[in-house]
C-alpha cells in the first residue's frame, strides 16, 4: 500500500523571510527544480502569510507546480477577528495546503486540541479549491520519557479528526512532529519515527477504516535534513516530511525532495 501514496514534502518556513527575502528563496527552489520530480513526489512550502502571494507568483510565473500553504488559519470566514486570517483569504491567494496544529502554536498561542479540529473542519468545509489540512500532532519530551507516547497521539489524532466523514479525511495529511525533535537537531530514529507513524494509521482505520487510512499521507518531522531524510523516508509508514530549518535553504531542501524521489 505504501506506493499508493505519493510522498508530500512540505517547509514550513515559520516567522522566517521578509517578502524580498522569500522570493529569493522561492525563485532559488524554483531555478534547481526539476518538474518531472513532481510526477514521484508532491512538493510544497509553507511561507509567513505575508509572503503566500509573492511565493505563489514565483512558481505561478515559472509554471512550477509546487504548492503554497499557509502556517495557520482561523475557523470562520469573515467578522470581527482582528489579526486573523480566515479560509477564503487562502482560497484567494491560491493556497493548497495549510499546517494545522502545530506544536509552535499549541504551546506558546494556547491552541487546544478543540481548536484544531475548529480548523480542520473550516478547510474542509469546500472542496470545490481545495486547501488540505496538514495536521500536526506530537508528545513533549515530558511524554515520551513516561513511555505513552502513543495513547497521546492516538487521542490528538482522534480530536483533530472529530466529527469528520471519510469522503474528505483522506484529503487530509497528518505530520508527525516530536516536540523533542523540532528545531532540536535531536532527529527521531527511522525506528522511533516509524513506531508512531504506523501508529497514527491504526488510529486513522478505526476511525475511517483501512482502505481511506491507507490513502491517508503521514509525515514526520522533527529536524529532518538532506543528512538523515533517506532513511526516515524509507520507512513503510512515512510519506514524506515537514521541514522546518532545513527548509529555509534552497540547496537543503532540494536534497529532500531529491531523497524523495
Ligand atoms: C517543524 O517545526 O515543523 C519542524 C519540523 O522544524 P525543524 O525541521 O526545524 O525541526
Amino acid at each position: 500500500m505504501h506506493m499508493a501514496r505519493k510522498p508530500l514534502i512540505a517547509g514550513n518556513w515559520k516567522m522566517n523571510n521578509t517578502i524580498g527575502e522569500a522570493v529569493v528563496l522561492a525563485q532559488e527552489i524554483s531555478n534547481n527544480f526539476e518538474k518531472d520530480w513532481l510526477e514521484t513526489v508532491d512538493v510544497a512550502v509553507c511561507p509567513p502569510y505575508t509572503d503566500l502571494k509573492p511565493v505563489y507568483s514565483v512558481f505561478e510565473f515559472d509554471k512550477l507546480k509546487v504548492g503554497v500553504g499557509a502556517q495557520n488559519v482561523f475557523w470562520e470566514p469573515s467578522g470581527a477577528y482582528t489579526g486573523e486570517i480566515s479560509v477564503p483569504m487562502l482560497t484567494g491567494i491560491g493556497c493548497a495546503w495549510c499546517i494545522v496544529g502545530h506544536s509552535e502554536r499549541r504551546q506558546h498561542f494556547g491552541e487546544t486540541n478543540e481548536d484544531v479540529n475548529k480548523k480542520v473542519h473550516a478547510l474542509l468545509a469546500d472542496r470545490t479549491r481545495p486547501i488540505d489540512p496538514i495536521i500536526c500532532v506530537g508528545e513533549s519530551l515530558s511524554v515520551r520519557e513516561e513511555g505513552t507516547y502513543v495513547a497521546f497521539v492516538d487521542a490528538q489524532v482522534r480530536a483533530a479528526f472529530a466529527g469528520v466523514d471519510a469522503g474528505v479525511a483522506k484529503d487530509c495529511v497528518v505530520a508527525y512532529e516530536p516536540i523533542w525533535a523540532i528545531g532540536t537537531g535531536r532527529t527521531a530514529t527511522p525506528e522511533q519515527a516509524q513506531e508512531v507513524c504506523a501508529a497514527i494509521r491504526v488510529t486513522l482505520a478505526d476511525l475511517f477504516g483501512q482502505e481511506t487510512a491507507d490513502s491517508i499521507r503521514v509525515l514526520y518531522g522533527g529536524s529532518m535534513n538532506e543528512g538523515n531524510a533517506d532513511t526516515l523516508l524509507a520507512q513503510p509508514d512515512i510519506d514524506g516530511g515537514l521541514i522546518g530549518g532545513a527548509s529555509l535553504k534552497a540547496a537543503s531542501f532540494i536534497q529532500i525532495v531529491k531523497a524523495a524521489l
